[in-house]
């Protein structure tokens, strides 16, 4: 038997994968899974194909901005389309497809407690031989199975605006906050966010500011940061998607990378540590290398960087490439423009 614990995309997609060889269980501390929605929900093409669905996808945008401090601005064609989740539906949907594979999915169950295999919810115990941890950032699992590490964290915000967008780009605001976006549903409602440990409020403000349109509403949350020193197994428990950190440092997604390392599920458990580092433990770090180079630059470094990706050489590297996996991208920029090892290497 197999217990995961929260029926968030890592935890439902883990139990899917899971589900042809063993009994599985999710449980989930809320009541309607993918409720409260905590997400922006812009992700690459890169889904499984056993969970793809348009049913959950509001829009797909083939293109994306990045504006400079000194308000110029880089235009890359994305590859692949990016997509914008329903994110509501899109966990509702693996949930359903969990089930579809006779996982049983039990909400309004939190865990309290994990202890020698025992786990503690408030209304029931569990004692099981293998268990995950796929229950976000502040994971319940890692924290009493030691595995919780010395974790940092990122606050994110973002809100819904109604104004006028365009349907077609996404824009990401360089110099504001550590990270900022506006990801548009359609050409009335976007959602405009920033990950920033620092001046939150006042940095949003810029970027509602800049954007202009009327709040429909807000939503909030914590992003964990990578860790690439943490275990994330022992003894037969396994952490996957926030729970074990694996989040893209350099914008903050953890969607993706989640669905990565749950599909390895798939071979079992055997190695999973060893599979899901291989898969992902080098994109991840060059991503939080990128990222500590990032947070170093000020505005004119910010505005240097844009100009040098502007040249036409480089977009077209970028344009090639989805920003999943960096390692299939970053020497070729170096090799192309050197004066670039200051940003990224
Ligand atoms: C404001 C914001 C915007 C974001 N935008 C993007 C984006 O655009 N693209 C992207 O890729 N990523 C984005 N992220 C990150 C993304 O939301 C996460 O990486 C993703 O949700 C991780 O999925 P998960 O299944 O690991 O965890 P979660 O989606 O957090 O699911 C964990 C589940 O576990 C449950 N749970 C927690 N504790 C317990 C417990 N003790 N007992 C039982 N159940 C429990 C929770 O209720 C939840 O349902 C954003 C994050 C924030 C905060």
């Amino acid at each position: 038997m197999v217990s995961i614990i929260g029926a968030g995309p890592a935890g439902s997609y883990s139990g899917f994968n899971l589900a042809k060889k063993y009994d599985v269980k999710i449980y989930e501390e809320d009541k309607e899974i993918g409720k409260p929605v905590q997400c922006t929900g812009i992700i690459t093409n890169n889904l499984p194909r056993e969970i793809y669905s348009e049913d959950y996808i509001l829009n797909k945008i083939p293109e994306a901005e990045i504006i400079a401090p000194n308000h110029k601005s880089l235009f890359i064609n994305l590859r692949n389309k990016n997509l914008v989740l329903d994110r509501s539906k899109f966990d509702c949907f693996i949930a359903d497809k969990a089930r579809e594979r006779g996982v049983k999915i039990i909400t309004n169950e939190k865990l309290i407690r994990l202890k020698d295999h025992e786990l503690i919810f408030k209304n029931l115990r569990v004692k099981d031989e293998f268990i995950i941890g796929a229950d976000g950032p502040f994971s319940r699992v890692a924290r009493d199975s030691g595995l919780f590490n010395k974790r940092k964290f990122i606050a994110a915000k973002q809100v819904r605006l109604k104004g006028k967008f365009n349907e077609d780009l996404v824009k990401f605001y360089l110099g504001i906050g550590t990270f900022s976006w506006v990801v548009p549903e359609n050409n009335k409602i976007a959602r405009v966010g920033i990950a920033s440990n620092k001046n939150l409020n006042i940095e949003f403000k810029k970027i509602l500011k800049l954007e202009g349109g009327k709040i429909i509403n807000k939503q909030g949350g914590i992003i964990p940061i990578y860790n690439p020193l943490s275990r994330i197994s022992k003894d037969n428990i396994f952490l996957v998607g926030d729970a074990a950190t694996q989040i893209k440092t350099t914008t903050f997604g953890g969607i993706i990378p989640g669905l990565i390392a749950a599909r390895e599920f798939s071979k079992g458990f055997k190695n999973y540590e060893f599979r899901v580092n291989q898969k992902l433990k080098k994109e991840l770090i060059l991503n939080s290398r990128m990222r500590k180079r990032l947070d170093r630059l000020n505005d004119k470094g910010y505005n240097e960087l844009v100009e040098l990706f502007s040249q036409e050489k480089l977009k077209k590297v970028m344009e090639s490439y989805d920003r999943d996996f960096p390692s299939r991208f970053v020497v070729r920029l170096l090799l192309k423009e050197p004066r670039l090892l200051k940003f990224i290497s």
